[in-house]
């Protein structure tokens, strides 16, 4: 069995950059599922198709043409040979694809493209059913949280340094909204796995979190 560490948790608790890094410190693939329910987001808009069309969503889940180049060492994403990494980054981008993801035949249609990362020599798989869902059988499975206000401070300091203006208070309410949507939606909410770890990064650093990942894998 080809080893799997999960890590899932609300956005903005460090999953990206923590699951990159370990991805990177292991020598093992990564997957960024958030970024497939991004694109079928984008998809939708490309195609004008609206988001609450369960079935046509569903047909452009499993029908994605996908690819994640790195381009001087910086990952990109196009979708349909065009570059999106941008555009599904921005808060409306990561509001569309948690309406999508509440949608149960899109969920399913982009399961086995997720299990499909389960590679050698190994895979970080990064999420929010990871470790309940996608890879029931991972050894090893974090739950990553912070606090709303932790996770509002860190989005804000991140779009500042993208030179993006934004207040705070309306950071913690989006963050607060998509954490409720997650949490209560019926299919898959987002909830730590019984055998899950839970991991609370408030007060820690990306490499305190990493060390203690690392700590956790050699065991
Ligand atoms: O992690 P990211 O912010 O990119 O995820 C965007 C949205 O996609 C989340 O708010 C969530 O609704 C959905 N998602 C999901 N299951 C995953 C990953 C993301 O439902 N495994």
């Amino acid at each position: 069995q080809v080893p799997v560490l999960t890590i899932d948790g609300p956005g903005g608790a460090g999953k990206g950059t923590i699951s990159s890094l370990i991805a990177e410190r292991q020598g093992w693939h990564l997957l960024d599922s958030g970024a497939l329910y991004r694109l079928t987001a984008q998809a939708a808009i490309k195609h004008e198709v609206a988001l609450d069309d369960e079935a046509a969503l569903a047909e452009l889940a499993a029908s994605l043409d996908v690819e994640f180049p790195v381009s001087d060492g910086v990952p990109q994403v196009l979708l349909e040979g065009q570059d999106v990494t941008r555009a599904i980054r921005t808060e409306a981008a990561g509001e569309r694809a948690s309406q999508v993801a509440a949608l149960p035949s899109v969920r399913t249609a982009l399961l086995q493209r997720q299990q499909g990362f389960q590679q050698p020599p190994g895979l970080v798989a990064d999420g929010r059913d990871m470790g309940t869902v996608v890879f029931p059988q991972a050894p090893l499975k974090i739950f990553l949280t912070a606090s709303a206000s932790e996770r509002a401070r860190r989005r804000h300091l991140q779009l500042q340094e993208a030179g993006v203006d934004a207040s705070l208070s309306s950071l913690l309410k989006e963050i607060q909204a998509r954490d409720a949507r997650d949490m209560q939606r019926s299919v898959a909410p987002l909830k730590p796995a019984d055998d899950a770890i839970t991991l609370d990064t408030t007060r820690l650093s990306i490499p305190e979190v990493v060390d203690r990942l690392t700590e956790l894998l050699a065991q």
